[in-house]
């Protein structure tokens, strides 16, 4: 079973949601924890893994031989990522937008693009407490998070529950994050951009056919917004964590809520157990 854990904005509190219910979780069932927010991996502060590995993830970009081009233009129409810039006298390539299609370098009708290597960033593996850790970690001004977000996930054991702390928002670092999981849980808090931004996700989520639901954070800040909407589109409320001044101090202090109010830790098994309903429904 793959739990993925969004939110449709950051501060949310979604890693503190992925890493308790993790902490929870591995009390019922082996588990292996994924955090795919690759450009900002923040995790491993709260569970402070022994890393035992490390791996470079590649993608290619192509390179243009000038030798052989002749200009024509096909690959720069073809490309749908605006990577490639035709002009005169030379052809231009923005490594940074490349999505790795392929496109340019199959129907270069000179043969005059190749493939070249371009390091992303890397994974680090380890383990914590009888949980298997790993996480992405994008090198700094790269922009193309998917591929390294997909070499985080192919390392899932189908023998084992997956709860994956996902990138905030609904851009393509989440879809590539949330894809092929069997539920994803939406953190969220009750205000109006909360409800906002949870509206987004639940679109992106329906066309993706990803039964979600929802764990209010700081419950008590806002209004009944939140809970009407879930209520209307028949989503289920899992927990409600409510704003808690011990529950700040301790995510201030990089500890886990369940470390420090381990009578989170049924209420986190409760609501994986709820999942697993709905997922065997
Ligand atoms: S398709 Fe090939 S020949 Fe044409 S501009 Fe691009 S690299 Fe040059
Ligand atoms: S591989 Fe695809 S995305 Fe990259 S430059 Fe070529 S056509 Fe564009």
């Amino acid at each position: 079973m793959i739990i993925s854990v969004a939110s449709g904005k950051g501060g949310t509190g979604k890693t503190t949601v992925a890493t308790s219910m993790a902490l929870s979780v591995k009390k019922i069932t082996p588990l292996t924890f994924l955090d795919c927010d690759v450009e900002e991996p923040n995790a491993h502060i709260f569970l402070n893994p022994v890393i035992s590995e490390t791996e470079r993830v590649k993608t290619v970009i192509p390179e243009v031989d000038e030798k052989k081009c002749t200009h024509c233009g096909k690959c720069s129409e073809l490309c749908a990522f605006n990577a490639l810039a035709v002009l005169d006298t030379i052809t231009l390539v923005f490594g940074e937008l490349c999505h790795a299609c392929g496109s340019c370098w199959y129907f270069c009708p000179e043969n005059a693009i190749t493939q070249k290597e371009k390091e992303i960033g890397i994974i680090e593996m380890g383990r914590v407490r009888d949980i298997n850790f790993i996480h992405g970690k994008l090198n700094i001004g790269e922009a193309m998070s998917p591929p390294l977000i997909k070499a985080v996930k192919d390392k899932i054991s189908p023998q084992e529950t997956v709860i994956i702390d996902a990138p905030p928002g609904t851009s393509c670092p989440v879809i590539s994050s949330v894809k092929d999981t069997d539920f994803c849980v939406l953190v969220t808090e009750p205000t109006a951009f909360g409800l906002n931004d949870l509206m987004l996700s639940v679109g992106m989520l329906r066309e993706m056919n990803i039964p979600c639901g929802v764990i209010i954070n700081r419950a008590g800040i806002g209004d009944d917004r939140v809970i009407n909407y879930c209520k209307a589109e028949h989503i289920p409320v899992l927990m409600e964590i409510p704003l808690h001044k011990k529950i700040a101090s301790l995510y201030a202090r990089g500890i886990p809520v369940v470390d420090g109010m381990p009578e989170y830790i049924e209420q986190f098994q409760s609501v994986y157990h709820t999942i697993e309903r709905v997922i065997r429904s």
